[in-house]
């Protein structure tokens, strides 16, 4: 409820949807602070505010319109592409790819997701947990 579709005028950028309901978005607004990691024209990277491992940050797309991995892959393959790109990008960046690392897309509740706005976690800078099973 409560969407609204942006044009993004100068720029030239697609229109993105918005909702003033998601955590996310209202990061994407400036509305609530985030640590910034990485810019593009259609995904934002920042630092996870309760971190689960000595690196955690979550790329976004500037979009609302996807829930969850399965949608952005149906709905926009080469957007769904370039979130795995940038969460690749951040983890080079962060000094994670010689070690090594992981990429989360958590859907639904019972993996645990609380914002409905598909968002990859790149955890890594110390050897990870498995995961899996209930705690
Ligand atoms: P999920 O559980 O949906 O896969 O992941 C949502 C993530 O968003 C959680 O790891 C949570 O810590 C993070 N988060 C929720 N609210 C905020 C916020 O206001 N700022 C930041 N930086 N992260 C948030
Ligand atoms: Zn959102």
């Amino acid at each position: 409820m409560g969407q609204t579709i942006t044009a993004s005028g100068e720029s030239g950028a697609p229109a993105t949807t918005s909702d003033p309901d998601c955590v996310f978005c209202s990061i994407l607004a400036g509305k609530i602070p985030s640590a910034a990691v990485r810019e593009s024209e259609r995904i934002y990277a920042f630092r996870d505010i309760a971190p689960q491992a000595a690196v955690h940050v979550l790329v976004i797309p500037r979009t609302h319109e996807y829930a969850n991995a399965g949608e952005i892959a149906s709905g926009d393959p080469e957007l769904a592409a370039e979130l795995l790109r940038e969460a690749a990008a951040v983890a080079k960046g962060e000094g994670l790819a010689e070690g090594g690392y992981r990429i989360v897309l958590n859907t639904g509740h019972h993996a645990g997701q609380t914002v409905y706005h598909v968002h990859a976690h790149v955890l890594g800078g110390e050897p990870l947990g498995r995961f899996g099973a209930p705690e």
